[in-house]
């Protein structure tokens, strides 16, 4: 018997996509290639210690995230992260230094030359006037023309460097960050956006009452969300599923899997770009030009430390190393590090502490695992200045692969194209996944829903990002 609709990939795109289908009524069914559900978000136990594996962060201002936590019955398990986590550094010159956070810290951080502050004071004195050829500039070039080399780098450089382990240079400024390039062209500079910008309804929102900067998990992490919408999915959630081949087959859609055939009238390919290309190669739509797309290749390295080994940890939410041309001098291999146990209670033993470091795969793509989990201690002993790397109790490393879509010049241009390719072409074929409309957890659940919201509508195209 066909479905109504078939989702390809239970990642949270596609959980949150089905979802919304089935509570509506509609005959739904999930394919997913992995023996679990979630993706790339999951939480391991070990030990005593709770390491996440994929996301840790989400702001209490994720507005999607927080209402399907809502709609799940979650929003009384919803945790905020201690105050203490707000603190945030840099890596900068030898040592840690905390990133300011408000315009007295800005005048006396460290970080930033007396040039360099000038020139992001003036911002809102020069008018910004996009490329009068219509292309789209890159984050470095948008960056360092508004606020100057060295905040761009600097700062700019570290905080694209967490969000998408990527350089400035890859990423295109309106595809990577469309509501702040939006708000500079649309206004004439950064601060001139900012203060534009409209203030959201405050319509409460599921879960406690924090700061918009706040950061949200659950006791058990994120895995509880995934677990919810397996849970509330059941048997319409086939796992070790992967889609081969999708072809048409009269009105419907015909998806082969290792072990059968699958038809339904719609498909929703909540998939990481590369997989979801090969399957619109089966059914003869070429967009080769995504072929390009870059990927960062990311290790995770999780260790767990006893306090006494480590007695100058930090409070706050961890630091970020910028890019080697933004001056900051030779430092820690990571490209950055949360420090977990701060943020939310239960993350590690009592009297233990857990770090997360992210890293470039290439760095340590050859290492074993306790090679890995020795590399963060040492990131860690330089970090905090330590004479030797603390001993670690416990640790846990994942590499991700082909997961973290770099958004290139042109990149959003490119996904309104392809949609409008399959409005023509293979109406009843729908995008979700990592590389539609965000990287981030609130905006792949923002997608998958929103795809969820046009098949309840019966609306006939392909709804562009
Ligand atoms: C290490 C890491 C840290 C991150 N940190 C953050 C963070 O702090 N904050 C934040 O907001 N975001 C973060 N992100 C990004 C965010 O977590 C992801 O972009 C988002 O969860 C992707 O969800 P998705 O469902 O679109 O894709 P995925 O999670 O990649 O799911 C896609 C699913 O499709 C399945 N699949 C693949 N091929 C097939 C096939 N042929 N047939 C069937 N199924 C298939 C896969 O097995 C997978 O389960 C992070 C990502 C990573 C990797």
């Amino acid at each position: 018997m066909p479905s109504q609709v078939l989702v390809l990939g239970a990642g949270l795109s596609g959980l949150s996509c089905a979802f919304d289908l089935a509570r509506a009524g509609r005959d739904v069914r999930v394919l997913e290639a992995a023996p679990r559900a979630g993706g790339v978000v999951g939480t391991l136990a070990r030990e005593g210690y709770l390491f996440e594996m994929g996301p840790h962060t989400l702001q209490a201002s994720s507005e999607n995230f927080r209402r399907l936590a809502g709609d799940l019955g979650l929003a009384e398990r919803l945790i905020a992260s201690r105050p203490e986590g707000r603190e945030r550094y840099l890596w900068h010159q030898g040592a840690l230094r905390a990133l300011p956070s408000s315009i007295p810290s800005m005048i006396t951080t460290p970080l930033l030359s007396l040039g360099g502050k000038l020139r992001i004071a003036t911002e809102i004195l020069r008018r910004y006037t996009p490329p009068a050829d219509g292309s789209e500039p890159d984050m470095e070039s948008f960056l360092v023309e508004r606020l100057g080399r060295e905040a761009a780098l600097r700062l700019g450089g570290a905080f694209v460097r967490g969000v998408y382990a990527a350089e400035l240079r890859d990423l295109g400024a309106a595809s990577a960050f469309p509501r702040m390039y939006a708000a500079a062209r649309d206004h004439g500079g950064l601060v001139r956006g900012l203060a534009f910008k409209k203030k959201a309804k405050s319509e409460p929102l599921p879960g406690p009452d924090v700061p918009r900067m706040d950061l949200l998990s659950f006791p058990g992490g994120l895995q509880e969300l995934v677990d919810a919408l397996s849970k509330e999915l059941g048997a319409r959630l086939l796992l070790d599923q992967a889609a081969l081949s999708i072809e048409r087959a009269g009105e419907l859609w015909r998806v082969k899997t290792k072990s059968g055939v699958h038809e339904a009238r719609e498909l929703v390919l909540a998939l990481p770009v590369l997989p979801a290309l090969e399957l619109l190669r089966s059914a003869g739509i070429q967009a080769s030009e995504f072929a390009l797309v870059r990927h960062a290749q990311v290790v995770m390295v999780h260790a767990g430390f006893a306090r006494a080994d480590l007695p100058s940890f930090p409070r706050g939410f961890g630091f970020l190393v910028p890019p080697p041309q933004a001056g900051s001098g030779p430092g820690p291999r990571a490209l950055g590090m949360i420090f977990a146990s701060n943020l939310f209670v239960g993350r590690a033993p009592e009297d233990c502490v857990s770090v997360a470091g992210f890293y470039r795969g290439e760095e340590l793509e050859a290492l074993d695992e306790s090679a890995r989990i020795a590399q963060a201690g040492r990131d860690l002993a330089l970090a905090l200045g330590l004479g030797e790397p603390p001993r670690p109790l416990v640790g846990a490393t994942r590499s991700w692969k082909n997961v973290i879509p770099r958004y290139s010049t042109g990149h959003r241009a490119r996904v309104r194209g392809l949609c409008a390719t399959l409005t023509q072409r293979a109406s009843g074929v729908h995008l979700a996944g990592p590389w539609v409309d965000g990287v981030s957890v609130e905006m792949v659940i923002a997608r998958g829903r929103r795809v969820a919201r046009a098949l309840l509508e019966g609306t006939s195209s392909e709804p562009a990002p």
